[in-house]
């Protein structure tokens, strides 16, 4: 039975997952040609069940047709039952690993890329990751919605196919209570959002604005833990993307595939995780939703992982002036 365990010396709950083992999966393996992906529509191997989709009126779960579709993940992190564990003891604080764990099936076609879908497709992708985390939350018990999309498989991909993971569990996630904590502080002493602060001094600087429209802005972060770190964060204040506004949403995708393709352009397709961070309350006025791009450029050593803070050797401004050029050429392109 999978566990979660407070660190006793930090904020961070560990996941043991012990009947998981070592799959060979996870040190790297050999990509699938699209044809053999398991999370095509033809596939046989087949990877499920469909728990939703998007899908033509009328065509039933497990069908072909459907565009987008959330199927339960084949390797569970958690439970989806809530089962009993003892508490623990003071210094050692244990909980069940209840929670759900999906993988949400971006198109039929494993040759499309985030950043080669349409807009309109990937705006249909966002929404549905709108509804999949708004249900998500509201589970009983849970404490964190994580939304995770990993490119290659030195950011821990598992399959070559758009896809992205949702884990929903009863801990909170250490980065996020983190900036929570950090944002709550901020908006005591300021009585404002540190997110929305930060965004309006670098979008009047413009030094690390990478790119912005109407609804929302990319900022390399002023403190970036890896080379051309990118956040994409939307200009009016919202702490949940389960509520996010429809009508910003076309203009996410126009964003989020435009730095995508900025950072492939850039560093020939690096492997990457982008993370959606964000809480499962709305309406908070401390907390400010927004995406995390990382780029897998250099392995995290001893040193980060000894020290706690992280080694970059690329200033975010540097990489800012390198994704502003090549957008610059894709408008040339286009
Ligand atoms: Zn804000
Ligand atoms: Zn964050």
């Amino acid at each position: 039975m999978p566990l979660f365990r407070k660190d006793p010396f930090g904020r961070a709950w560990v996941l043991l997952s012990p009947e998981r083992g070592l799959e060979p999966s996870a040190f790297g393996s050999v990509p699938s040609a699209p044809e053999r992906s398991p999370l095509s529509p033809e596939s046989k191997d087949r990877v499920g069940p469909e728990i939703a989709a998007v899908r033509p009126a009328g065509s039933h779960s497990g069908d072909a047709g459907w565009r987008i579709r959330a199927l339960a993940h084949p390797a569970q992190l958690v439970s989806s039952r809530p089962t009993e564990v003892d508490a623990g003891v003071e210094l050692f604080q244990q909980a069940a690993a209840y929670g759900h764990h999906e993988i949400i099936v971006e198109h039929p076609d494993a040759r499309q890329r985030l950043e080669t879908m349409p807009v309109e497709h990937l705006t249909e992708v966002l929404r549905f990751y709108r509804e999949r985390i708004a249900l998500a939350a509201a589970r009983p018990g849970i404490a964190h919605v994580q939304l995770t999309r990993n490119v290659g498989r030195a950011a821990g991909a598992v399959y070559d196919h758009p896809y992205a993971q949702l884990l929903a569990v009863p801990v909170t996630n250490r980065w996020v209570e983190e900036e929570v904590a950090v944002a709550a502080a901020h908006h005591a002493a300021h009585g404002r959002c540190l997110f929305c602060h930060v965004l309006e001094r670098e979008i009047a600087a413009r030094e690390r604005v990478v790119t912005q429209n109407d609804a929302y802005v990319a900022i390399a972060p002023f403190a970036s833990k890896t080379p051309f770190e990118t956040w994409i964060l939307p200009r009016h204040h919202g702490s949940s993307f389960a509520t996010v506004a429809s009508n910003t949403l076309p203009a996410l995708a126009e964003l989020l595939r435009a730095v995508v393709r900025a950072i492939n352009d850039a560093l020939d397709y690096p492997p990457y995780n982008l993370m959606l961070h964000t809480v499962v309350e709305e309406g908070r006025p401390d907390y400010h939703w927004h995406l995390e791009l990382l780029p897998r450029l250099t392995n995290q050593a001893g040193f980060d992982w000894g020290t706690g803070f992280f080694v970059n050797p690329t200033l975010p401004e540097d990489a800012v002036r390198f994704l502003r050029e090549a957008l610059a050429m894709q408008e040339v392109r286009a």
